[in-house]
């Protein structure tokens, strides 16, 4: 008898091709449908259920389930679906997220842009940046310098801003005016240096490369405050601090990609509070809406925005939903959801820490050579010897397998190369988080 579940994956089979998969590998074994999900867990279609430790693709912060934002979409959809934002005229939700994003944002970022999505965001931050210098009689002034391994989407602008080899190896990235920069990956490229060292060293990298390009063309630096798709890349603490004093004293523009790191995830309403950043402009998107439904946006400061309102004449960019009003409802009601419950607080005071705590205990694990993480993000490292770092088997394969168990003992943990990752919703509570760490240790187990 054929199930259901074996009738949806012939039919995927046949019609529907996955971003980021191998198609012809996922035909052969078939793909998993996540059917049904409730607070932190999914269930399949074959009823197999999973504590979701990835908030989906890094974006459930409140949970799944929620009734005040399926409320929310409801409410809004039957009295206005669709309007937009273009030619001189806007709708309330619009009008409403703005104001609440510039509540929550560092005092001097106050101004929003709206997408449709994180990889938007970055086209869009791209143009942006270009027009603030070219209005300003400065249009030489275009290069952005990003680092390899950054992740900042997957439209021709996104992946090229981004430092994915990979990706740049399929159609013809990265577009001109893009240089990378190494990054702030100690554990993997810092040696014999102290993290502190290393942080110190590769920010100075962003000087040399200034000096290198000549500061009349360097437009800005773009970095996520914390890599996500990375690898969970946590900066030394002099990381930061340095690429800020290198942005304020060339006058170049500093662009903080918030998309992973936005709305609490880093026990901060945004990774710029955490880390010190004082970004001129913060793509956001993913916790924006828990991703009940589709929305980003380009926030930028009150500095940039004098420019853009005073000198720039009409921005010719946009897109037919940003500041889709039903999305934007569905996002004002989910950051007032974060505020009402407190969720960057209970992360911040609660269950970042103890989750912080109970990841390190995997370092004791034969297979583990690294934990690291700050508020509700966390990855280890897996390795064959711990001293020597090398690793478990070549070419990632170790994350895969690792991330194959989880997913059997049910829990979703993601794998990047031999980095296993967590970015758990923000409304996790220390039970379930307990209940994370012993399916990790079984895990680890299964793959040693
Ligand atoms: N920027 C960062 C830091 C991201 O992590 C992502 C997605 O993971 C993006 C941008 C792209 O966002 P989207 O997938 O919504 O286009």
């Amino acid at each position: 008898m054929t199930t259901t579940t074996e009738k949806l994956q012939e039919l995927d089979r046949q019609h529907h091709f996955h971003p980021f998969t191998d198609q012809g590998d996922l035909n052969k074994k078939g793909t998993r449908i996540i059917s049904k999900a409730d607070g932190v867990y999914l269930w399949d279609t074959d009823g197999h259920k999973m504590l979701d430790g990835m908030a989906g693709l890094w974006c459930v912060a409140v949970g799944y389930g929620r009734d005040e934002l399926v409320e929310a979409a409801r409410q809004q959809m039957s009295e206005l679906p669709y309007y937009n934002s273009f030619f001189q005229c806007t709708t309330p939700p619009a009008i409403k997220l703005a104001e609440k994003l510039a509540e929550v944002a560092p005092d001097h970022v106050n101004n929003v842009f709206f997408t449709g999505s994180g990889s938007e965001s970055n086209d869009t931050v791209l143009r942006l940046v270009r027009h603030y210098w070219a209005v300003q009689g400065q249009p030489e002034k275009s290069v952005i310098i990003s680092r390899k391994n950054a992740y900042h989407g997957s439209t021709v602008a996104g992946a090229s801003l981004g430092g994915m080899g990979y990706m740049h190896k399929q159609g013809g990235l990265p577009i001109p005016g893009i240089e990378h920069i190494d990054q702030p990956y100690w554990f993997e490229e810092g040696g014999d240096l102290t993290p502190e060292e290393f942080g110190l060293q590769r920010a100075q990298l962003l000087e040399e490369k200034i000096l290198e390009l000549g500061v009349e063309k360097v437009a800005a630096f773009i970095g996520e405050p914390l890599q996500g798709a990375g690898g969970v890349i946590i900066p030394p603490s002099t990381y930061w601090p340095e690429i800020q004093r290198i942005c304020d004293k060339y006058g170049i523009l500093l662009i903080a990609d918030e998309v992973i790191c936005g709305f609490g995830r880093t026990g901060n309403w945004f990774g710029s509070d955490t880390f010190g950043i004082k970004p001129d402009f913060m793509p956001i998107a993913k916790g924006l809406s828990s991703g009940y439904l589709p929305i980003g946006g380009v926030m930028f400061s009150d500095r940039v925005a004098e420019v853009l309102k005073n000198e720039a004449g009409e921005i010719n960019h946009g897109y037919t939903y940003s500041g889709h009003p039903a999305a934007a409802a569905v996002a004002l009601k989910n950051l007032e959801i974060i505020q009402d419950e407190k969720l960057v607080e209970r992360v911040a005071e609660d269950t970042g820490p103890y989750l912080q705590d109970r990841w390190q205990e995997l370092l004791d694990h034969p297979l583990v050579g690294e934990t690291r993480g700050v508020g509700l993000v966390c990855a280890l490292e897996l390795v064959k010897d711990k001293t020597t770092r090398e690793r478990l088997a070549p070419d990632g394969k170790a994350g895969g397998l690792c991330r194959d168990f989880c997913t059997s003992n049910g829990l979703v943990m993601r794998a990047t190369g031999d980095i296993m990752l967590i970015s758990p919703p923000l409304t996790i509570t220390r039970d379930e988080i307990d209940e994370l760490i012993e399916k990790a240790k079984k895990s680890l187990d299964d793959t040693l």
